[in-house]
């Protein structure tokens, strides 16, 4: 074992850094067996160091830069945000110590500049727990896969997003409540925004396609859509056609007619078939699926969030950082070779179930249909029910571009006979 130990500098001491601070200390003795040599840490950067208690008083500080500047090794960020978070890091790599970072908002936004940081002093940048928590995803991503040809990355990335909607569809309750449930038990936060809007997802997105595609990949380029507008409705129009609804993130590498490709991503509620592996992922877990031209399909499941699960994947990376600056060696960095153009969602292609309340008289569906017709949607199925006059008519379509399903439905809603577009939802899965 090496007398040289690595000193570590913990940046934010929350839900995450305390456990990494609990884990690093409890298990020293393995960690450094594992490593080669001991990691120590040297200091914890807090805003509120009275809050602190489980840390001893003498390794908190307040200063954050003063502590990355001092003489460690190792800088584990897990404050979260932009700034500081960006000014630390990049302080932190222009100086050659190694990065372990949980920041998906950070990655989402500023990979490119953090990137060329470590590049310039070979320093190393591990960010696992920044997407899907516990579950090594971005290593498989970023090593075991790296001889293969990554064509999609498709899953359940957001816990509270994925919590609200498991408890629609278990109760049948609307959004506003589910969301207060979910707020009560603790899986949502007091300002639920990044979670319900999107924005959280979409930053996984970016973090997941940057690394399938060999392509960089932000945070803007991802089409978002969050959950608050999904209704009973909706649930219940899913739950008829043997269907749930999960917001989904999915990057895919798409061939263009004159055969060159691009790169979609795109973050948004879908309805999926009852029987797909995804519907079955309930509550705060995540789940992606990934499709590799020669490995076929792989699924990674597990907690997606949460204090002591995502301070595994920080610890992992630690001793990974660790260990290779031990040997004088560094692992992967940035891989953007490809630079594939990301394709606006106007020209992605999904699929849409539409839930219409219709006057029930003759001609309804023809006038319906040729509105389908004339932006070019083919319809996959229709169902229709007639009551005392109104009628509800569910139609399916095949796959089509977004922004001529959008003008279809505008159209159809102008109709006459069309009372009220009660549910428009995209389909994945297998066709109905
Ligand atoms: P958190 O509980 O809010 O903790 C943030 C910590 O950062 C707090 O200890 C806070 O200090 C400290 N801090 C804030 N501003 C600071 C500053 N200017 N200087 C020094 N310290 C500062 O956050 P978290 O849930 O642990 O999340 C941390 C990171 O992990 C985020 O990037 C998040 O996206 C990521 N992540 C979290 C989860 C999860 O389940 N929580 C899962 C995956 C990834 P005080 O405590 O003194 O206020």
């Amino acid at each position: 074992m090496s007398d040289h130990e690595l000193r570590v500098a913990l940046l934010g001491c929350g839900n995450v850094g305390s456990e990494v601070a609990r884990l690093l200390t409890e298990q020293a003795s393995d960690l450094a067996a594992r490593i080669g040599t001991s990691v120590r840490l040297a200091g914890v950067a807090v805003r509120r160091p009275n809050r602190h208690r489980t840390i001893p008083a003498e390794l908190l500080t307040t200063d954050a830069a003063a502590l990355v500047e001092s003489d460690v090794d190792l800088v584990v960020e897990v404050i979260g945000g932009i700034e500081p978070a960006r000014t630390l890091l990049l302080a932190a790599l222009r100086s050659g110590k190694s990065v372990v970072t949980a920041n998906k908002a950070l990655l989402a936004e500023h990979a490119g500049e953090l990137f060329a940081a470590a590049d310039a002093t070979g320093a190393d940048l591990y960010f696992e727990a920044a997407v899907a928590g516990a579950i090594p995803l971005l290593r498989p991503l970023r090593e075991s896969l790296a001889g293969d040809r990554i064509n999609s990355v498709l899953g359940i990335v957001n816990g509270t997003t994925n919590f609200i909607l498991s408890a629609m569809d278990e109760t049948g309750s609307g959004y506003a409540e589910a969301l207060e449930e979910a707020s009560r038990l603790g899986y949502a936060e007091a300002d639920p925004t990044a979670d319900v809007d999107g924005y959280d997802a979409a930053s996984k997105a970016a973090i997941l396609a940057s690394l399938a595609f060999h392509t960089r990949v932000t945070a803007a380029d991802v089409h978002r859509e969050g959950i608050s507008a999904v209704t009973a409705a909706d649930v219940a129009a899913a739950r008829a056609l043997g269907r749930t609804i999960k917001l989904l993130a999915i990057c895919e590498r798409v061939a263009d007619p004159d055969g060159s490709e691009s790169v979609a991503v795109r973050v948004h509620p879908a309805m999926i078939p009852r029987g797909h592996p995804l519907a079955a992922v309930g509550g705060a877990f995540n789940a992606v699926f990934v499709e590799a031209d020669a490995a076929g399909q792989l699924m990674f499941y597990g907690q997606g969030a949460g204090g002591a699960p995502t301070a595994s994947a920080v610890l992992g990376d630690l001793v990974a950082v660790a260990r290779n600056r031990l040997v004088g060696g560094r692992g992967p960095g940035e891989s953007a070779y490809a630079a594939l153009p990301v394709r606006p969602i106007s020209r992605a292609s999904t699929r849409y179930h539409l839930s219409l309340d219709v006057a029930d008289r003759p001609g309804v569906l023809a006038s319906v249909a040729a509105v389908f017709a004339e932006h070019d949607v083919s319809i996959a199925a229709v169902r229709q029910e007639g009551r005392s006059g109104d009628a509800s008519l569910v139609i399916v379509t095949h796959s089509a571009p977004d922004a001529a399903l959008r003008s279809t439905v505008d159209k159809i809603a102008g109709l006459p006979a069309v009372r009220e577009v009660v549910s428009v939802m995209r389909v994945e899965g297998e066709d109905l």
